[in-house]
């Protein structure tokens, strides 16, 4: 293949369509990649399964949901314009609000035109002769295109447990990351919340407003921290705004999850006991995510995490009126943090409620949906509506169900059969011109999501015009420099706390799923720095071709 055509607008070969690049997905990170591309002046088509932009905001429409990084940072910092404009209402935007967001910005950048809606990419198949993908959609239309991207999400594949008796129920089944899009009123009814994880702990307390009668199932109690959400000031966005600068690049470039905030000199155990209890109290008090960065070594040390864990549990026995709730909600499986970390509006006091029970599931499980009941705990919980609040086949899992056949056959989901195998992230061996944003191997879900997909699609495209500027067509991850960057992510994940806790980001959500810390925990500052030192020293572990005979390029 040639070197990348500098085209703008689909071009039309042997009646198919062809692009310079494909972008799976039209979320947060598909709009971005698709902008930036645009302004590279190459054709571009996304394909979003969706009928509009959104991605994650577009699905998760349960009650209560909304972000749990501040809104005025999981925002997009690319356009100065945008930044700068947009009023965000609350500390914590909810979910009508982001996806408005979402909406603004497909209208601002005109992004609709170049993305087809209701639109699954079910294949995309490597021709090594050509040099390109083919790429087909459900109902068969096959279009080709010299990259392809995939922007599908970390936490969007809903995952709908096998649990017996379940298609027989009669009464109404929501997924909380496939939720209706129509409004769902529980006024008067009896409802089952399955699980305990974020999702159920921002809809909860909506719920038990509503519903007549709530039962909560919960399999392992979670660490959750209050939000604190209100109303932002037009003195505390202006705040931020005049900041934007320092902030972001802050955010970016020193810290490990993307999130402007004072960092940490000192170990949990430097600090005596009052000490440590009087910035705890502070940081419950401030509220949200950055409860874990008092001190610089709670995922480290199993003494120093203990004494936030313990710290929070207090909290809930001194919320929690009923002891034997407070018990059964205290998490005492494994160190807080290393399952995602919850924000709260009133989860805990909601169990106070009288319309409001929790039933422990840890030992037996859910033993089975009768047409009008839950079977669970020896007893029949009769309930008029599911809420299915448990979670994603995450990061893989809307990679995986793509068929993606990369060089001389071989498919993605044979190679990451044993775990997911890429190179920064970014690049899997074998699959070339194939891009991740934030896969596997990357920060992604340790961060403020928006910091590490602005980060992603800026290198790929930046590496995308390199290649062009260089006359060359075909880019590729290198095997060896694959295998070190796979044995480094597993290497500074077991120096951690996190491998204890049986986490989706560890797979061990999803039966069968290999047992492999998936994203990079090194930080997003850290990661930064390896990526650009990669692209000076000439993108150094991928080999890029012109035609068919593959050099290396000179550093730069
Ligand atoms: P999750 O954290 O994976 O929680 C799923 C829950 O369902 C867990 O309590 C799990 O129990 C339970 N569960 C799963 N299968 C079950 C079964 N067969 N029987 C009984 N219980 C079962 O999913 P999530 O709450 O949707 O959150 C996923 C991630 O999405 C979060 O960690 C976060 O990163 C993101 N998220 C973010 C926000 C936000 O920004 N505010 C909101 C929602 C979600 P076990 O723990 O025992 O497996």
């Amino acid at each position: 293949m040639s070197a990348l055509p500098s085209t703008s607008g689909k071009t039309s070969a042997a009646g198919s369509e062809t692009y310079d690049a494909v972008v799976v997905g039209a979320g947060f990170a598909g709009m971005y990649m698709l902008h930036r591309l645009r302004g590279l002046d190459l054709s571009v088509r996304v394909y979003e399964q969706g009928d509009g932009v959104g991605g994650t905001w577009y699905w998760n429409r349960y009650p209560g949901a909304r972000c749990d990084v501040e809104s005025m940072q999981y925002s997009y910092s690319f356009s100065e314009e945008l930044q700068q404009e947009w009023d965000w209402s609350e500390r914590y935007a909810p979910q009508p609000e982001i996806l408005k967001y979402a909406n603004h910005v497909a209208d601002r950048f005109d992004l609709r035109r170049d993305i087809e809606f209701s639109s699954r990419v079910e294949q995309a198949v490597f021709d090594g002769s050509a040099g390109c993908w083919s790429v087909t959609l459900a109902g068969g239309k096959t279009v080709t295109a010299s990259f392809v991207i995939l922007a599908t999400g970390c936490l969007s594949n809903a995952r709908v447990p096998d649990i017996k008796g379940l298609a027989d129920f009669k009464g109404e089944v929501y997924h909380t990351g496939h939720w209706p899009h129509h409004s769902i009123d529980f006024t008067g009814k009896r409802v089952a919340v399955i699980g305990t994880g974020s999702s159920a702990i921002q809809s909860v307390p909506v719920i038990a407003e509503q519903a007549n009668h709530l039962t909560v199932f919960q399999r392992t109690a979670n660490f959750s921290i209050p939000a604190r959400n209100a109303a932002l000031t037009a003195e505390e966005r202006e705040s931020f705004r005049s900041r934007y600068p320092e902030i972001r690049r802050f955010a970016r470039e020193q810290t490990r999850n993307g999130i402007y905030q004072e960092l940490p000199d000192r170990g949990a155990l430097d600090d005596g006991d009052n000490e440590r209890r009087a910035k705890y109290e502070e940081r419950w008090a401030r509220g949200g995510l950055t409860f874990m960065g008092v001190y610089n070594d709670l995922a480290l040390d199993a003494a120093a995490n203990d004494t936030a864990a313990g710290f929070v549990r207090q909290k809930i026995a001194e919320i929690v009126r009923d002891p034997e709730t407070a018990k059964l909600l205290q998490p005492n499986n494994h160190p807080i943090g290393t399952k995602r970390i919850c924000v709260d509006t009133d989860y805990f006091a909601t169990f106070n409620r009288p319309n409001v029970k929790l039933v422990d599931i840890k030992s037996s499980g859910i033993e089975q949906i009768l047409p009008h009941a839950v079977r669970a705990a020896g007893k029949d919980y009769e309930v008029d509506a599911l809420v299915l609040a448990t979670g994603f086949d995450a990061m893989t899992g809307s990679v995986a169900k793509i068929d993606i056949v990369g060089r001389d056959g071989a498919t993605l989901n044979r190679k990451w059969a044993e775990g997911p195998r890429t190179y920064l992230g970014l690049m899997s061996a074998g699959f070339p011109n194939l891009f991740v944003i934030t896969g596997p191997g990357s920060p992604s879900v340790l961060s403020n999501m928006i910091v590490s997909i602005e980060q992603h699609v800026d290198w790929i495209a930046d590496c995308i015009s390199f290649m062009r500027d260089h006359g060359l067509s075909i880019m590729e991850a290198e095997r060896d420099a694959e295998d070190k960057w796979v044995a480094h992510v597993n290497e500074i994940a077991h120096a951690t706390l996190y491998p204890q806790a049986n986490s989706w980001y560890m797979g061990a959500n999803i039966p069968g799923k290999p047992r492999i810390f998936m994203p990079y925990i090194g930080g997003v500052g850290a990661y930064r720095r390896i990526c650009n030192d990669v692209v000076a020293r000439g993108y150094e572990g991928f080999t890029m071709t012109a035609a068919e005979r593959p050099r290396k390029i000179a550093t730069l």
